[in-house]
């Protein structure tokens, strides 16, 4: 379409592959079930292999990662959705595990063994980058964490032990939001 003329974008037709070989369809569904698997890290990151890559076919603007978990099972749904308010376009998400999934094997196909395994090392690269910065994140937040959490209980024992002023509770109560924030 006029937005999206650069070589370094995928074009999917119609926002979802529709016709796949029988292969690739098992080949995908393999890489599918094993994401699904490893995605016990801390249930809020992802690596998105196609951030920048994807631009909407209705709106044009970027598609972006988004995750959440939904229904009363909190289902994990991963997917790539434009960057643009709902209103604004009409056009569906995108299953990220299947897209990361169809895209890594049209690759692996396109490729000759050696660039292949270039082209793993270096995505593989980037994943563990990724997950270094994510790790330090989260170390980062939980020891914020606990030390609010040690602010509070001793808050808690002031109070047991009759020190009740309007400066203490003001500090729970900023504390309180604090803690909110960081879970
Ligand atoms: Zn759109």
């Amino acid at each position: 379409n006029n937005h999206a003329q650069k070589d370094s974008y995928i074009r999917i037709g119609g926002g979802c592959p529709a016709i796949i070989g029988k292969k690739l369809f098992v080949q995908v569904q393999r890489i599918k079930a094993k994401n699904k698997r490893n995605t016990g890290r801390y249930h809020s990151k992802e690596f998105y292999l196609l951030t920048g890559k994807l631009v909407c076919d209705v709106c044009g603007k970027r598609m972006i990662g988004n995750l959440r978990f939904s229904g009363r099972s909190k289902t994990r749904l991963a997917t790539y959705r434009c960057n643009t308010h709902r209103a604004m376009c009409n056009n569906k998400e995108l299953n990220k595990d299947y897209l990361d999934a169809y895209i890594a094997v049209l690759i692996g196909e396109r490729l000759k063994p050696k660039n292949l395994r270039k082209a793993v090392s270096k995505v593989n690269q980037q994943v563990q980058k990724f997950n270094s910065s994510y790790d330090k994140y989260h170390t980062d937040v939980l020891q914020q964490y606990n030390e609010v959490q040690d602010s509070l209980a001793n808050i808690t024992k002031a109070i047991e032990k009759g020190i009740f002023t309007d400066d203490l509770l003001q500090r729970a109560e900023r504390l309180e939001n604090e803690k909110t924030k960081l879970e």
